[in-house]
This record gives C-alpha cells, structure tokens and sequence, in this order.
C-alpha cells in the first residue's frame, strides 16, 4: 500500500515500520529507539536475531548519538561520500539497543542520499532499516518488489525504481586494519584514495568475519530460479532460461539481456531481472563471468559478483 511521508511518519512514531526508497535498495524502516518496532522488523523479515542492523541517519551531527569514536578517516569518508551508498561500522555508544547491534560493540551508520529518504530520516529521527525484502530473497528494488514480500496491505513510500540497485558498501573503520564487509557501489580504490590507507576486502570464510559482520554468513539474494554462471565456451540456448550478458556477441531477445558493459545498468537491474525470471518461471539465470579486464575497469563488478556468487550458492 503506497503511503504519504506524512502518513509514514506517523506510522513510524507509532512504533509501526514503514518500507522506503533509497538510493541503493527500499529499506524497512522502524525507529531506532524504540525495540517493540525493531523487533517487528526482525519478525516482518524472517530475519536471524544474530544479523545487526543498519542505523539510518540524516545529518553528521546524529553520528554522534550512536558512535563513540570518530577516527579521523572516518570524517574523511563522511565529508567525501555522505549522503550516499556508504555504510560505516562505529565504537558504539553504550546506550544503543542491543537488538540493533546483535550485542556487537559496534554500530553501523550510514546517511542515504534519496531525496525522500532523507526527509523521511530528518522528520521522523534514526531509523533501522535493512531491505525490504523477506530474508533470503533479492532485495527490492521497486516498491512493487515489497508488496511482493510483505503484501498489499503494508505500508511503503514509492520513489520508484532505485538508482542504484545494490546494497551500500559495509566499511569497518572501528579497528585497523579498515574493511570491507559487503562491497558496493563506493569500491575499495575509491576508500583507499579518501583515507590513504589500505583497505582489506573481507572475503567470506576467512576467519573471524561471521563473528565481526554476522549478516554476511546468511544466503541472500536468491530467486526461485538456479543461478548459474555461463561456462566457458557455452552457447546461450538452453530453453526457459534467461541470460545476462554484458561482452559476448550474439543474439538480443526478451531472453537474452544484453548490457554492452554498462555494469553499473546491469546493477540496477539485477534484482528486478531475478523476481521477473520467477514471474516468467524461468527454472534457470545464467551469467556471464567478469573476465580480468573488466574487473579492472569496472568496480562495480565487485559488488555484483559479491552477489551473484550467493545467489549462485557459492
Ligand atoms: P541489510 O541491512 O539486510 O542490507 O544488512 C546489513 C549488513 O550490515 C549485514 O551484512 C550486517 O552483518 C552488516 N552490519 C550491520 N551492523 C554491523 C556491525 N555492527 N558490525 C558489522 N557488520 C554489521
Ligand atoms: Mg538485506
């Protein structure tokens, strides 16, 4: 059901969530302060307990409220990337909810940059919102996406299609050295740029990142469909299929998408591609690898290959 912002901020001070648009992906949004509507969000989602959440914020000023530290690249990474698709891991300040935090001594913040999130942010305060998507399934990216999900009754604000379409990048600036969680739209050279400092992208299964960032040990993203990526030396016909393609020639059709390197397009779509598939029941998502150059000259292809690698299971 699309809502007003007036509507979603009175809802929101009611202790009710609300879904909204973001530059990255909708989020659900439920007050930062009061746990009987974070733990609404966690039952709305299906959402593991142990998976902290991500505070939403609309100033530099409400950092403050949460985090105890500001290192110095942490206000180099604010002044260079916020409002944006950039979350940042804080010390946190003993009065955050543990609900939020999933009793870690840190807190993820991160100031979006959609128009109407931000009002939404400054008007109604601090916000917990991770997607808007039933744990385990693509997030969403439209807010058809989260009717999808959560029904037609709940409540979201509809700023249309998302800009961006993958989750904000997940930076540890709490401890050296700095790391990357979840990759995103705001890539490791762009961060080591900013601070000057080395930044290690946290690959999964290495030691104690399921301890450090919980959410990254969970399957996420998947459609119904299988998942695979194209073999080499593959022809693209296998039937009731759909293939995401960015390089190989060939054939363009309702099948056959074709992004002509424009990964960053590819991104924004991914999602909505994996729910219509299901809609289509296509049993099958094949797509083609990221050969070396274009992980060179695209970054964005780290954030995507991040994600179709769970999707794919690995
Ligand atoms: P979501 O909001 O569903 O996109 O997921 C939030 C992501 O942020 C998950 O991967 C969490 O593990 C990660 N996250 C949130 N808070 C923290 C934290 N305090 N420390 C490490 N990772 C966090
Ligand atoms: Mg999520």
């Amino acid at each position: 059901m699309n809502v007003s912002i007036e509507k979603a901020i009175e809802l929101l001070e009611s202790g009710e969530p609300v879904a909204f648009p973001t530059e990255t992906v909708y989020g659900l949004g439920a007050d930062a302060w009061n746990p009987g509507a974070i733990k609404k969000v966690f039952e709305i989602k299906g959402r593991p307990s142990d998976n902290p959440l991500i505070v939403h914020i609309a100033s530099k000023a409400m950092v403050n409220d949460f985090a105890t530290e500001i290192p110095e690249a942490a206000v180099k990474l604010m002044d260079a990337c916020w409002p944006g698709p950039l979350t940042l891991i804080f010390r946190k300040k003993p009065e955050v909810l543990d609900l939020i935090t999933a009793g870690l001594d840190t807190v993820a913040l991160r100031w979006p940059s959609h128009a109407l999130a931000q009002e939404l942010i400054f008007r109604a305060g601090p916000l917990v919102a991770p997607s808007a998507n039933t744990s385990g399934r693509p997030s969403p990216t439209k807010a058809s996406h989260v009717t999808e999900d959560f029904g037609n009754d709940f409540p979201v604000i509809d700023g249309g299609a998302t800009q961006i379409g993958l989750e904000s990048t997940v930076l540890d600036i709490s401890e050296q050295p700095f790391r990357i969680y979840r990759p995103g739209f705001i890539d490791k050279s762009k961060i080591e740029k900013i601070t000057g400092e080395e930044v290690i992208l946290q690959k999964k299964n290495t030691s104690g990142q399921e301890t450090r960032s919980p959410g990254t040990k969970y399957s996420h993203y998947a459609p119904e469909a299988v998942v695979r990526w194209l073999e080499e030396g593959e022809t693209p016909d296998q039937k009731n299929a759909l293939y995401l393609l960015h390089s190989l020639e060939g054939k363009e059709d309702e099948h056959h998408i074709h992004y002509h390197q424009n990964f960053q397009q590819m991104a924004s779509e991914l999602y909505d591609r994996f729910r219509q598939a299901d809609h289509q029941q296509l049993d099958t998502i094949i797509i083609e690898p990221f050969d070396e150059r274009a992980r060179k000259e695209h970054p964005i292809t780290e954030a995507l290959l991040n994600r179709i690698t769970k999707a794919v299971g690995g």
